[in-house]
């Protein structure tokens, strides 16, 4: 059954239902931990520009759901994960939420939006989470940053290659890039130009239609071997 059909479920339903289609079980504090997350954004959203989400389906459905459709695509050996332009949290913190073992770094240009992070990385108890206030072209610089990741996302910060060349320098060898696109096949050049930035396509997993965004997937990007990390930049 869609999640569309039948009465309106609330919030909490929307999102046991959606986690279920991409084949996960949420357990009750879980749930709750979710609940809080969805309360936190609305409480600041009153005061500070967070997020252009703003009600809860809205927030379950593209925030929470969407960043859990990467999940699959992540191996289970995977460990250090990057977060560009984490913004509210998406889609770092759904995926801390259930890969607990995922040590995260999430970099964030503004001041506010990091402080909201702070606070929920708090909030929700979670560790191994470090929140860093810069834009990544400067971390980029940070010898300790390159190549130091398995896996790094960027969710809507830039286009797809733009995002490549943010995400590059600080993947690994073999590090996986998940590039989150919308229906229809992705722009035959922007393919090009991550292919020149030593992106490969490893996997690609469409996500369910009964998340309520048809046709919208999820690329994994494998970086090649032996290719250099900084000179994307220049
Ligand atoms: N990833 C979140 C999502 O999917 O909801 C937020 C997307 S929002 C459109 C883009 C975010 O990236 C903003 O919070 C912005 O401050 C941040 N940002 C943009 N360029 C950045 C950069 N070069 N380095 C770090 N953060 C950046």
């Amino acid at each position: 059954m869609g999640l569309r059909q039948g009465p309106r479920p609330g919030p909490d339903e929307l999102l046991v239902a959606g986690a279920l289609s991409l084949g996960l079980h949420l357990e009750p504090e879980q749930v709750a931990a979710f609940r809080a997350y969805r309360e936190e954004i609305a409480r600041w959203s009153a005061r500070v520009n967070l997020t252009a989400l703003r009600d809860p389906e809205d927030i379950v459905r593209t925030g929470f759901l969407d960043s859990l459709g990467c999940l699959p695509l992540i191996p289970p050996e995977a460990r250090r994960a990057l977060d560009i332009g984490s913004g509210a949290g998406f889609p770092a913190l759904p995926l801390k939420l259930l890969r607990p073992d995922l040590a995260f770094t999430l970099v964030e240009a503004s001041r506010k939006k990091a402080s909201f992070l702070h606070h929920m990385v708090r909030s929700l108890r979670l560790a191994e989470v470090r929140i860093i206030q810069r834009r990544a072209e400067a971390l980029a610089g940070d010898p300790t940053e390159q190549g130091a990741y398995d896996l790094a996302l960027a969710r809507a910060v830039a286009p797809p290659p733009e995002q490549g060349r943010l995400v590059r320098p600080f993947l690994g060898a073999g590090g996986l890039f998940l590039l989150q696109v919308g229906p229809g096949p992705l722009d035959p050049d922007a393919l090009d130009r991550l292919a020149d930035l030593g992106f490969e396509l490893a996997r690609e997993l469409p996500l369910p239609a009964a998340l309520g965004r048809p046709g919208r997937r999820v690329l994994a990007m494998r970086r090649a071997e032996g290719r250099a990390g900084g000179e994307c930049f220049t």
